[in-house]
């Protein structure tokens, strides 16, 4: 068999139908509504204890911290009122000793003196204000005013959240590893630290990223009602929307206000289908499954993210590289003078290694439009080691990668729609000819050429949504979630004190 008719056949292994896309959209929405049920489900849909989604008016300066596995970023926000808003941030690399710190405080004072650093930074007056305040009041208290800053906390490990501002720590993941944190309610560590520093600072919100990335788009998207969707499409994926009360059925142990009927839910889509009933199962998905620390899990997100598609892509090549039928890559059956005769692949080279080659070169191949692959060949060379690669043999490479990336985008496209329909909005008269906004964020949704095209594309075929219905989504990136989304968590937070 040639390279070409090989390539082919992978690449038909990766398509994902019109019909895959309605089958697997009727299958997400009932995953929903049983995860809205009961608990242990496939998707998780976390109630977050937040009930409403921004206008755009809202007004103040709020604070927000993100720690998110290598950095922690302390930013002040203030909100204008008209959309807009103003951000000031630092960001500091976490000391790898304290990731692994033997008491949860070693850690959290870290963070507190951060949030001391930035204030006195960024906001002197407002810090030095409230030092003489404190100076004058009795209570021990007093410096929890009504003039310290609220502040969202965006913490990006699984907690299991009790309140807004309330969540205890699962476990640690990315390298963290503080057992004794575990079982905590993280709010209250870092509260107890900022109080040990004395600094106006109120942790008012835990916030998830992509409920700071729907909050975001909501205040942020002009003449939108609120966005139906925050989605992140980075390292991993998942989504928030907003659900009506109504149709949460399982129990809730937190205090919330209950006036405006909805709260947001932190759906975890990342583990859609861990059973497979509609999802794509090639034989490289397969080996990519059982090569992770956690198989039969995130199944979803095995298929959709940037963390693994490169290595799918490696596992494909590879494979494809053992066929001595095609020999890619290697400089026997040269078929045309292009072909250079030279090629030789480094031992050091990422294709040798597991999790050796980065998503972003899914988006080099993707981007070439060059007669001869030029661009990717020369990235082939420079980030893969691999000396003058033939042209056949980069199309192959393009081929099979846009086969990747096409397939990842229709899935996301199966999350995207069944979330648009679940909301309501396509069919709600009083929202007859809006759009219908969706906030994403993450780096594949904002690198990889054409993924919007190819998720629209899909949106299209989907029944209840179709031509008309996917004119009306509005799908946009959202600026800057973990800042401005958590500064309005924070804000949401202090209106129920
Ligand atoms: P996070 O999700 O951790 O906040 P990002 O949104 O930056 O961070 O996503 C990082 C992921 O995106 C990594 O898995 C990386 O491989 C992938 N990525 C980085 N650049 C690109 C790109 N140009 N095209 C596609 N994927 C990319």
């Amino acid at each position: 068999m040639s390279l070409l008719a090989e390539t082919q056949s992978i690449v038909k292994q990766f398509e994902f139908t019109d019909d895959d896309v309605n089958k697997s959209v009727r299958e997400f929405l009932r995953q929903m509504d049983e995860g809205l049920e009961k608990d242990g489900t496939s998707l998780s849909q976390i109630p977050t204890y937040v009930t409403g989604v921004p206008t755009g008016q809202e007004k103040g300066l709020y604070m927000a911290v993100d720690l998110g596995g290598t950095n922690f970023r302390v930013c002040s926000v203030k909100l204008n009122g008209d959309t807009t808003f103003n951000i000031t941030s630092d960001k500091v690399a976490v000391p790898k000793e304290l990731m692994v710190a033997e008491k949860a405080e070693d850690l959290f004072a870290f963070l507190a003196l951060q949030i001391k650093k930035f204030l006195e930074k960024h906001h002197g007056d407002h810090f030095e204000a409230h030092i003489r305040r404190r100076m004058t009041v009795s209570s021990p208290d007093g410096y929890r005013d009504e003039h310290a800053f609220r502040m969202g906390f965006t913490f990006s490990f699984p907690v299991q959240q009790v309140g807004i501002n309330k969540g205890t720590l699962i476990r640690w993941t990315k390298g963290f590893d503080i057992p004794d944190a575990v079982g905590k309610d993280v709010c209250a560590l870092l509260q107890t630290e900022i109080d040990k520093l004395h600094l106006p600072v109120k942790v008012a919100a835990l916030v998830n990223d992509t409920v700071g990335t729907l909050m975001a788009h909501s205040y942020g998207a002009p003449g939108s009602h609120g966005a139906v969707l925050g989605a992140i499409f980075g390292t991993g994926t998942n989504g928030a929307y907003l659900e009506k009360l109504s149709n949460l059925k399982k129990p809730l142990v937190g205090e919330y206000d209950s006036s405006t009927g909805n709260m947001v839910i932190n759906i975890e889509w990342g583990s859609f289908d861990n059973q497979l009933n509609v999802l794509p199962n090639t034989p490289w998905d397969v080996a990519l499954d059982k090569e992770t620390p956690n198989p039969g899990i995130q199944m979803y997100e095995k298929r959709v993210s940037g963390m693994f598609l490169g290595e799918l892509l490696r596992l494909v090549i590879n494979d494809l590289m053992k066929n001595p039928k095609v020999s890619l890559f290697r400089d026997e059956n040269s078929s045309t003078n292009d072909r250079r005769s030279t090629t030789d692949i480094a031992e050091t080279s990422g294709i040798w290694r597991p999790w050796g080659i980065d998503t972003s070169i899914l988006s080099h191949a993707a981007g070439d439009h060059t007669p001869k692959l030029s661009v990717l060949r020369d990235t082939l060379q420079e980030t893969l080691q691999i000396s003058a690669p033939a042209y056949e043999d980069a199309q192959a490479f393009k081929a099979i990668a846009e086969a990747i990336g096409r397939r990842a985008a229709r899935l996301a496209a199966v999350a995207i729609g069944a979330v648009v329909l679940k909301s309501g909005r396509l069919s709600d008269p009083c929202h007859a000819n809006d759009p219908v906004d969706v906030g994403v964020d993450g780096s594949l949704v904002e690198n990889y050429p054409y993924f919007e095209d190819m998720i629209y594309e899909a949106l299209r075929v989907i029944d209840g949504i179709g031509e008309e219905g996917a004119k009306r989504i509005r799908i946009g990136l959202a600026q800057d979630g973990s800042g401005v989304g958590a500064a309005l968590i924070a804000l949401v937070a202090a209106g129920m004190e």
